[in-house]
């Protein structure tokens, strides 16, 4: 298995991983795993397959049982969570299952998105101990990011979500007594925050509105918006404007997918050849994009 794919491609000794979920076609994973998996001379390959729901099961268990596994994303996390024989504490804590693979004669599975998550939050504030922080969103991506933050040792997570019964749902479920819900046209306003962390899906469209108004908070150390887009994000270039240290999704992609590589191999991949991938496609997008709408 660590002869690599060869001048020839794929042939009858190649393991098969996939990311499974509805749609796929923009996902960057196949990109960023497959120039992992070349630079580690491992011989797999990895595709990505459109499943509707009713076909989901079969194939999530026919991959691991083949040797292989893969990726789960919208809409099916929460159900590959549900199947598993042998889930990590990230996926009981969070009931979303983003990682799958065969161990044991059992089928096993982690949600990297909270490992993602940290390692994206640690490289841009290295001390998390203690810190204030404020989480929008309450979607799986914020539920992922709250469980990095416990683990994190913050000191207090304020949850702001368009739908506050929804943050109120996760607060109970995860939060424990660090986080408290905010709510109304205030909420937040008066308060320093380390960190502020964007979990909503505003910013993938460039016209999208803003999800939080930076202005009205009293301080914000950092922000980082898990989304990612061909120029980064509305908030991300707000933030910047305004001096406060930035990023977007990408890291948490990239870490994630690490996360992820590493539950499949046993061995840590280049992050930097992962990095360098997504980020020439991203190149790409950006100039496409620049030269429909010049400046
Ligand atoms: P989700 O479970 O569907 O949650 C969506 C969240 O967005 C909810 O909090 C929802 O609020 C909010 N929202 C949606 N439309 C809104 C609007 N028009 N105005 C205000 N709030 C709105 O999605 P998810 O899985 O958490 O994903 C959220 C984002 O994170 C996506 O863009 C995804 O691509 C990104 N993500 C990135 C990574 C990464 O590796 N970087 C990993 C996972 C996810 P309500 O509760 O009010 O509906």
């Amino acid at each position: 298995m660590t002869s690599g794919l060869g001048a020839g491609g794929p042939h009858a000794t190649t393991q098969v991983l996939a990311l499974l979920g509805d749609p796929v076609e923009h996902s960057l994973s196949p990109i960023m795993q497959n120039a992992a998996l070349q630079a580690a001379g491992i011989d797999a390959v990895y595709v990505a397959l459109r499943v509707a729901g009713g076909e989901f099961e079969g194939l999530m268990r026919a991959l691991a049982y083949a040797g292989g596994g893969g990726n789960v994303t919208l809409p099916h996390k929460t159900r590959a969570a549900e199947l598993l024989d042998r889930p990590t504490d990230a996926v009981l804590q969070t009931g979303a299952c983003n990682t799958f693979w065969f161990e044991r004669g059992q089928l096993a599975g982690d949600n990297t998105d909270v490992e993602g998550f940290t390692r994206a939050a640690a490289s841009l504030v290295p001390e998390l101990r203690g810190a204030r922080v404020l989480l929008v969103g309450a979607g799986g991506a914020a539920r992922a990011a709250l469980h990095g933050l416990i683990g994190l040792g913050v000191d207090r997570v304020d949850l702001l979500n368009r739908t506050v019964s929804t943050a109120r749902a996760l607060a109970d479920s995860l939060g424990g007594a660090r986080t408290q819900v905010l709510a109304g046209a205030t909420a937040g306003h008066d308060r320093d925050y380390d960190l502020v962390v964007q979990a909503t899906r505003l910013g993938l469209a460039d016209n999208d509105p803003l999800p939080l108004n930076l202005d009205r908070l009293r301080s914000v150390g950092a922000l980082l918006d898990l989304v990612y887009a061909p120029r980064s994000t509305p908030l991300v270039r707000a933030a910047i404007a305004r001096g406060i240290a930035a990023a977007d999704g990408l890291d948490m992609l990239v870490y994630q997918g690490a996360a992820a590589f590493s539950r499949w191999w046993g061995r840590d991949p280049s992050v930097e050849v992962m990095f360098d991938a997504v980020r020439a496609v991203r190149e790409g997008a950006s100039a496409r994009l620049g030269s429909q709408h010049p400046a």
